[in-house]
């Protein structure tokens, strides 16, 4: 833990306000994994992950293959009276939305379907510009975007009621886990690293600057 001084000659740029009693900091620098916290309070007000931007743009890379797997195959096959019938996140939404269902089929295709992915495709664009050094003129309205939208995210309470149905349903039919399953495990896995990662570091990108202090 490395305290911050709120004495010191930086510019406008270098100064973090703490976000719960406005008390204004010179930045300096941390170590990876660690954080500076507020002299007055205590809060954290930024920290320095221990992964670099390269190796989170490698892990969101992978989490988006898993999405596109997990959202390809079955997540389970269910082998009842000699039917066979396959299911998938999309098609289990249609489903619901036939079904009557309509507001459980919006919240399902919003929390497990579009806000994961927007998550991924905007992390990807926002690390993507920070490893390259090129900062497209829309990175701060995405990466307000990608605060706003992820605690919407939820693939994790997903992955918990699929696994209560598997066991549910396992007691009435053949329940194959599909290939989906284990795909959306790991993404689940690769989720937990990603949603560990500060986005507000994320606000300071250039590396040379950072390294620099
Ligand atoms: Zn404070």
């Amino acid at each position: 833990m490395t305290p911050v001084a709120a004495e010191g000659d930086g510019t406008e740029a270098d100064l973090a306000a703490c976000p719960e009693c406005d008390e204004l900091h010179v930045r300096r620098a941390v170590r990876p994994g660690e954080r500076a916290r507020c002299t007055r309070c205590g809060t954290t007000l930024y920290r320095r992950p221990r992964r670099r931007p390269d190796h989170m743009l490698a892990i969101v890379t992978a989490a988006l293959i898993a999405f596109v797997v997990a959202n390809t195959f079955p997540i389970l096959v269910l082998r009842a009276q000699g039917i066979l019938s396959e299911a998938t996140l999309l098609g289990s939404v249609a489903a619901l939305w036939t079904e009557g269902q309509e507001p459980a089929a919006v919240l399902v295709f919003l929390t497990a379907w579009l806000f994961p992915l927007f998550d991924l495709l905007a992390l990807f664009v926002l690390l993507l510009s920070v490893t390259t050094g090129r900062r497209p003129a829309l990175y701060a309205p995405l990466l307000r975007a990608l605060q706003a939208v992820r605690p919407w995210g939820m693939i994790e309470v997903l992955m918990l009621g699929v696994l209560v149905s598997l066991i549910k349903l396992s007691r009435m039919a053949d329940v194959v886990p599909g290939v989906a399953l284990w795909a959306f495990i790991a993404l689940t896995v690769l989720l937990a690293a990603i949603l560990s990662y500060d986005l507000r570091v994320l606000w300071r990108p250039v590396p040379h600057q950072e390294a620099a202090r």
